[in-house]
């Protein structure tokens, strides 16, 4: 599990994750994505804008009722601190495990922004938005 620290919870948009010292760029991505599960529990993400209508269209449920039937979920970038893989997962309903490695070790990213970095151990990791989607 994750630590006590509080998640700053970021919004969508296209984030870089790196070191104020050492520059090391961990990840660049969106941390955040929502998704709409189908019966078979296949997940197909919302894009914003217009991707809502298109879900709506593939599951015939609108996103209210999915959300009332708890098939609304929202996937996370998390990465692994043994072998640096980042993933995206549901932290609610995925293993945390490392995807690539299967280590436990692992942080989501936007708990990660804030810690001393690991490479150089001098810096902190700065979550710095880049572009807006
Ligand atoms: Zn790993
Ligand atoms: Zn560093």
């Amino acid at each position: 599990m994750f630590g006590l620290k509080r998640r700053k919870h970021l919004f969508p948009g296209i984030f870089r994750w790196e070191c104020r010292a050492c520059g090391h760029l961990f990840h660049q991505g969106n941390p955040v994505m929502r998704y709409a599960m189908d019966e078979a529990g296949e997940r197909h993400p919302i894009h914003l804008p217009g991707g809502r209508g298109a879900v709506e269209q593939v599951l015939g449920l609108s996103l209210r009722e999915l959300k009332r039937a708890g098939r609304i979920g929202g996937l996370r970038l998390v990465l692994c601190r043994d072998c640096d893989h980042v993933f995206q997962i549901d932290l609610k309903r995925d293993s945390h495990a490392c995807l690539e490695c299967r280590s436990e070790n692992t942080v989501d990213l936007e708990s990660f922004a804030g810690e001393a970095c690991p490479k150089c151990g001098r810096g902190k990791i700065k979550a710095k938005q880049i572009a807006k989607i």
